[in-house]
């Protein structure tokens, strides 16, 4: 096991020093070598970052010199022996603080439906891995843990909320759509953060066979290994073939049934 610190006192400091969102920000940004405290003031709040600065260094956790600021052995061996655990990333929704939505960046037509547009925005704070927590407060949602992102399909609108806070809305008919599924969105999300519980594991959704086969693209390639989509679709229904088979559903055009799929699978 890692020594972390030669004395009690000094595992007090460590532990007050680590206790403290920027600091760990700071331990962390300094991973990957130097960086001058000008470099630092850009990613925290520059008033306190001396205060910070000065714990991390009499917690032995890193070395300061003149305006370069690195890990210590000590730090970086703390680093190493410990996996840090972002605040954000954190899986208790107890911890969980009420999400607003900042602002609409980009409107774009969709690839699938050019009537139709997708648009990106963001949340703050970002749910980091709380996000899995509340796939269950939608009827019809699908969380990906590689991705760290929650797809949520409300009629023909697909939203995909990732852990950074960013999110994507698919198939809306104008702006004011969009604004509208994100406050139902947003109200549903911070309604279940106020009462400080995870939702409960949801009921499955039934999935029948013709709505699978209406998702795939009907080009009946055989790519998938299939005679067609059908049979393809049968498979799926069985759990005898994984999605990614049918490869054409990565082409452009088939974006959005691609997504509506993805959720699908999942109740299957
Ligand atoms: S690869 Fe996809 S489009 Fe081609 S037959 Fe299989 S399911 Fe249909």
């Amino acid at each position: 096991m890692l020594k972390m610190t030669e004395s009690p006192n000094e595992t007090k400091l460590v532990n007050f020093a680590m206790a403290n969102g920027t600091r760990r920000k700071i331990i962390n940004f300094l991973a990957d070598g130097y960086r001058s405290t000008g470099e630092i003031g850009e990613i925290v709040e520059k008033v306190a970052l001396d205060f910070h600065l000065k714990i991390l260094k009499d917690a032995g956790l890193i070395e300061l010199e003149e305006e370069t600021v690195k890990l210590s052995e000590y730090g970086k061996n703390f680093l190493k022996g410990k996996k840090e655990t972002n605040p954000e990333e954190t899986t208790d929704f107890s911890q969980s603080k009420p999400i607003e939505i900042v602002s609409i960046r980009q409107v774009l037509p969709c690839i699938a439906d050019a009537s139709r547009l997708r648009i990106s925005s963001n949340i703050t704070p970002p749910p980091g891995r709380v996000l899995k927590l509340l796939e269950p407060l939608f009827q019809r949602s699908s969380y990906s843990d590689r991705k760290n992102s929650l797809i949520i399909q409300k009629g023909e609108i697909i939203t995909t909320i990732y852990g950074s806070g960013k999110v994507s809305i698919r198939m809306v008919k104008n702006e004011n759509e969009a604004k509208e599924e994100l406050e139902r969105l947003k109200s549903i999300i911070n309604e279940a953060i106020a009462k400080g519980e995870a939702p409960a594991p949801r009921e499955k959704v039934k999935v029948n066979l013709m709505e699978i086969y209406k998702h795939l693209p009907q080009t009946n390639c055989g790519r998938c290994g299939e005679q067609g989509c059908y049979s393809f679709a049968i498979k799926l229904m069985a759990r005898q073939a994984a999605l990614e088979l049918c490869t054409p559903l990565k082409e452009p055009e088939y974006a959005n049934n691609q997504e509506h799929l993805e959720v699908l699978v999942n109740y299957i």
